[in-house]
Formats: C-alpha cells, sequence, structure tokens
C-alpha cells in the first residue's frame, strides 16, 4: 500500500516541459498507488470551474481522471493559486475535494496535510491578501465576472505579488515554527505534510514531549517530484 503526495505544480500553458512531466508522472507513477493526494497549487491560477471549454484545464483533468479510473483514490485540496477550484473540478477529475487542513490515518500514523500558506503567519501582508482572496463575497464577485476579465485581473494579481516576494526575506515566507507546533496540537501529532514554501525536507520538531516529523514536498519549477509513504514511512522522490 501506498500514497503519493504531490503540490505546487503551477501547471500553466507557457510550461510545457511541467505539464509533460505531469503527465508523465500521472500515467506511469501515479496510477501504480493506492492513494494520490494535490495538495494545493495544482494550477498557476485558476479562473473558476466553468473554465473547462480550456482546453488545457481539461487535459490536465482527464489525466487525473485517468488515474481515479485506475483505481488510485484521488484528493485535491486547494492552495492559495487553485483557491476557487471547486466541487465541479474535483468531480471532472474523479477526485474527492479536502478541507485545508485535514487529518488523515495513514497507514496508521496520524497524519495531518495542509497546503502550507497557513502557516506562514510571520508574513502579515501576504495573510492579509489571503484573507482577501478567500472571502465569499469577493470571490462571488470575481467569479460573476466573464473568464476574460477575470483572466485580466488574475495576471495582474500575479505580477503584483512577484514582485511583493522580491522585498521579502527568506525567513518571512517560511513557515513560522510556532505556527506548525500549534496546528500538530491542536490536530494530533506526528506527522504534518505540506507544501507552498518550495523547499523540500525532512524537519523534525518536538511538540510536548513529541517526536514530530513535518515533510515539505518539492515545487515542479526546478524539476518535479514526488512524497511517497507506507507503512514503513515517507520518502521525497525527485523526477
Ligand atoms: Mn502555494
Amino acid at each position: 500500500m501506498t500514497a503519493l503526495f504531490i503540490s505546487d505544480l503551477h501547471l500553466a500553458p507557457e510550461r510545457p516541459e511541467i505539464h509533460e512531466q505531469f503527465l508523465d508522472f500521472a500515467r506511469r507513477i501515479a496510477v501504480q498507488a493506492d492513494a494520490l493526494y494535490v495538495l494545493g497549487d495544482l494550477f498557476e491560477y485558476w479562473l473558476g470551474d466553468d473554465d473547462f471549454d480550456d482546453a488545457f484545464n481539461r487535459g490536465v483533468a482527464e489525466a487525473l481522471a485517468a488515474v481515479s479510473r485506475s483505481g488510485a483514490a484521488l484528493h485535491i485540496m486547494r492552495g492559495n493559486r487553485d483557491v476557487l477550484a471547486g466541487v465541479t473540478f474535483a468531480e471532472r477529475c474523479g477526485a474527492a475535494l479536502i478541507a485545508d487542513a485535514t487529518a488523515i490515518d495513514l497507514y496508521g500514523t496520524p497524519t495531518l496535510l495542509m497546503h502550507g500558506d497557513t502557516l506562514c503567519t510571520d508574513d502579515l501582508e501576504y495573510q492579509k491578501f489571503r484573507a482577501y482572496a478567500n472571502d465569499p463575497d469577493h470571490q462571488a464577485r470575481f467569479l460573476a465576472q466573464p473568464l476574460a476579465a477575470r483572466r485580466e485581473q488574475m495576471l495582474g494579481l500575479r505580477a503584483e505579488s512577484e514582485a511583493k516576494k522580491q522585498g521579502k526575506t527568506a525567513a518571512i515566507m517560511d513557515v513560522s515554527p510556532a505556527a506548525v507546533e500549534q496546528v500538530l496540537r491542536e490536530h494530533g501529532y506526528p506527522r504534518l505534510i505540506h507544501g507552498h514554501t518550495h523547499r523540500p525536507a525532512r524537519h523534525v520538531h518536538v511538540v510536548d514531549g513529541h517526536t514530530c516529523e513535518r515533510w515539505v514536498l518539492n515545487d515542479w519549477y526546478r524539476g518535479g517530484g514526488y512524497l511517497r509513504c507506507d507503512s514503513a514511512g515517507c520518502e521525497l522522490v525527485s523526477l
């Protein structure tokens, strides 16, 4: 029994090599797993579940649906880039949409799954933006606009976000150890898996005397990767 975890693929038609790598991963590797968890930021951006006339989006959903048909239980969590991915999108992929955070029993080990951005509590500017992006009224207003207008706004927001990142230190954009300890305390020890920060690693945190492990998933900008877990433990695999 094996479960695979991916995040931060940032799929976009502008990066065909990553798209190819994802299709290859889906066809060759994911189909052999018992479960695949996509922990956010599958797409560079997602304009809404009505954007399925787009051939690129349809292709990604079809690749995931094929994984699901092969028998792997498919779970999708929204990230900050695809916060508007909804039930329709998940259905097209043959996936269950899961909340950020979701606690699972992973072959006997309680494991907490998150995208990871809510752990970056030192980045106050980002958290302010996140609250705005997750506001249901704002989302409804955004989704009420035509796709072309949404795309234009989204590209503007992306450019703004990238410009803001330039002025931030690496430490501010990483997770806060206090936030990590807090979620482990709230949701249970001893394992946390998340993405978002693009710093693949295994970290050890001792929380209230419990030794916990925190796995950070690969992003797919510089060659992708995934986390593979079975009853013996987890390992990061580079593609
Ligand atoms: Mn992210």
